[in-house]
């Protein structure tokens, strides 16, 4: 028996949600056009074209998988962020929308020369700056450390891995303590062809870059840490409940177990006047900023909201 199109979105519409899937038809709709390769107008100028039986088993598959609240994002085995592809599996958070907020920050700033001086020629790709150093801690997929790298125009061409050139330029230091992670993010790194601006490493935050020499070095620290709290981690929707890394969501009993390290072991690695940017959860800017405060070292602490309005990025500077 065969199926067109429209009988196909109408069969994924009524089986999720059948299984609560929220927005069943556009769920149903984005699946098809990836089975198909096509775009969603496709679907609707030619309701009547008849799936082959293979396309049919691939929709089939793709449909039950989501009916099980996989993410369409791990079905699909790619998301995209800052508009770029980025590999995913379940070895790695998908990373949000609300996280392009750190990147726009962390780029704002090294490109304004608010804090960091003379640093607006790094974007410009004027020559003779200085380096600027980048860490990511908790990378996941790399996006972050990608966009970074991808964003931040460096004048010379690629540097030696691992180090900076003579003439410097941009390095970024991505740490996850997930191997699987970080396998991942080389990946995407490659993809976007920034392997050589980034040193990936796997190791437990700030243990990892241990080895290195960096005291003092770096310019910008930003993370997206795990900031769950254990009461919220029961309450996670079945999507992220079900599949997502409990490594990559879990933050400690109150959440804030990952800013607490950070926070406290940062002002070892910044450079005077360097920054550190964080990703918070919902109602955690007031207990990050204690946290900030406590260290007597950091000023200018500012939060930032995102585009619901939810406060979502903390930032300072470190003064020594
Ligand atoms: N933003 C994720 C969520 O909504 C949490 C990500 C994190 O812990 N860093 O669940």
């Amino acid at each position: 028996m065969s199926t067109n199109i429209n009988e196909a979105l109408r069969w994924a519409r009524e089986y999720l949600s059948h299984f609560d899937v929220p927005e069943p038809y556009i769920e149903g709709e984005y699946l098809l056009t990836h089975v198909l390769g096509c775009q969603r107008k496709d679907l609707l100028i030619h309701p009547e074209r008849v799936l082959t039986s293979g396309e049919m088993k691939r929709f089939s598959e793709v449909i039950e998988r989501r009916g099980r609240r996989e993410p369409s994002q791990y079905i699909l085995g790619e998301v995209e962020f800052r508009g770029l592809l980025f590999k995913v599996n379940r070895e790695v958070l998908i990373p949000r929308p609300e996280t392009e907020l750190l990147v726009e920050e962390v780029v704002n700033r090294v490109c304004s020369g608010d804090t960091i001086l003379n640093l607006q020629e790094i974007k410009y790709g004027v020559p003779g700056i200085k380096d600027v150093t980048v860490l990511d801690l908790c990378t996941g997929s790399g996006c972050i450390a990608i966009c970074i790298a991808m964003e931040i125009k460096s004048p010379h061409p690629p540097l030696s891995k691992g180090g900076m050139g003579e003439r410097g330029g941009l390095r970024v230091y991505a740490v996850d303590i997930s191997g699987g992670a970080i396998a991942i993010a080389r990946k995407n790194a490659e993809r976007h062809r920034v392997e050589e601006k980034i040193t990936f490493l796997v190791g437990d935050l700030f243990n990892a870059i241990e080895p290195l020499g960096l005291e003092g070095k770096i310019d910008l620290i930003v993370s997206n840490p795990p900031y769950v709290s254990k009461e919220a981690m029961e309450r996670l929707q079945p999507e992220i409940k079900g599949y997502e890394p409990v490594l990559a969501l879990y933050g400690g009993e109150d959440g804030l177990d990952f800013y607490r390290r950070i926070i406290r072991e940062a002002p070892r690695y910044l450079k005077q006047q360097g920054g550190l940017i964080l990703e918070i959860g919902f109602n955690q800017a007031r207990h990050v900023r204690n946290l900030f405060e406590k260290e007597k070292v950091f000023s200018g602490i500012e939060v930032k909201r995102d585009l619901a309005g939810i406060e979502r990025v903390i930032k300072a500077s470190y003064l020594s």
